[in-house]
């Protein structure tokens, strides 16, 4: 599932080609990605007539603001708020072009472009609300700090009230956002702690070098355009790069980068966890 840095590569790579332009109308070839208005027509109509304000992204979720219709008197601002979950992807393409086979939703602009979400396995949601509605979504609202907004003192108070390993803190949403299987190992490592530990036993010290360890480690991976496992490719089409810079993350058996020992993979909280058991303690 993409995470934060590939959300934002995706973000960042779709800005240019849909900022300022105009939304002349939507096509929803399966209704079942409507999150909310579930129904097509409402959602077309909602979207329509609209200019794109900003493409940014709140935790895992592609967050689109399409500006009031200076037509409609007392109009407010709509968020058009993606979740990709397995296979989202999303690219750049005429209008006049045949949607591909997986499209779920397409926004139409003024310049003959359209914004494409396809997504083959059909897990991903799109939600169009205004920005109080967005924020007062159970999910939205629950979701943890970004890890840049977090401070060493807020990540010590989330992690105390833990009771589970310190894998699954970190993967937990609500205590700091936008971090999935990927980049919780590689955290991990780099701040020499192991996945099973439990989020109450590090001390102040380990855990102010485990969210030192996930700032670089996202921003990193941010800078190689995000990770491709499987699925994941930006809106040019291309693959992340992030995952030939992987320390541990899908390389049990392997030898530790750092120490040689053999890395051993365990599962946290469901989800297969790689660490070195000699680096990490
Ligand atoms: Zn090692």
């Amino acid at each position: 599932m993409p995470e934060l840095p590939e959300v934002e590569t995706i973000a960042r790579a779709l800005a240019p080609g849909l900022t300022g332009r105009v939304v002349t109308g939507a096509d929803v070839p399966d209704a079942t990605v409507l999150a909310g208005p579930a129904d097509r027509a409402a959602f077309v109509a909602a979207a329509a007539g609209r200019v794109i304000e900003t493409v940014g992204r709140r935790a895992k979720l592609l967050c689109i603001t399409l500006g009031p219709r200076p037509q409609v008197v007392g109009d407010g601002p709509l968020i058009l708020a993606l979740h990709l979950k397995m296979t989202g992807r999303f690219h750049i393409a005429p209008s006049a072009h045949a949607p591909p086979a997986h499209a779920r939703l397409l926004l139409h602009l003024a310049d003959g472009n359209a914004l494409v979400f396809s997504d083959l396995r059909r897990f991903g949601t799109a939600r169009l609300l205004p920005p109080e509605a967005l924020a007062a979504w159970k999910f939205y609202a629950s979701l943890g700090p970004e890890p840049w907004d977090m401070t060493p003192e807020a990540f010590e108070t989330a992690l105390c009230r833990k009771t589970t390993r310190i894998k699954a803190a970190i993967l937990d949403q609500t205590v700091i956002a936008g971090i999935g299987n990927i980049y919780a190992d590689e955290s991990l490592f780099a701040a020499r702690i192991r996945p099973d530990t439990p989020a109450k036993a590090l001390t102040p010290a380990r855990r102010r070098k485990l969210l030192a360890a996930i700032q670089a480690v996202i921003a990193k991976a941010i800078a190689a355009g995000g990770s491709t496992i499987r699925d994941y490719r930006t809106p040019d089409g291309v693959e992340g790069g992030f995952q030939h810079q992987f320390t541990v993350y899908g390389k049990a058996c392997q030898p530790c980068p750092v120490c040689g020992e053999t890395l051993v993979s365990i599962k946290v909280a469901g989800r297969t966890s790689t660490f070195c058991p000699q680096c990490q303690q």
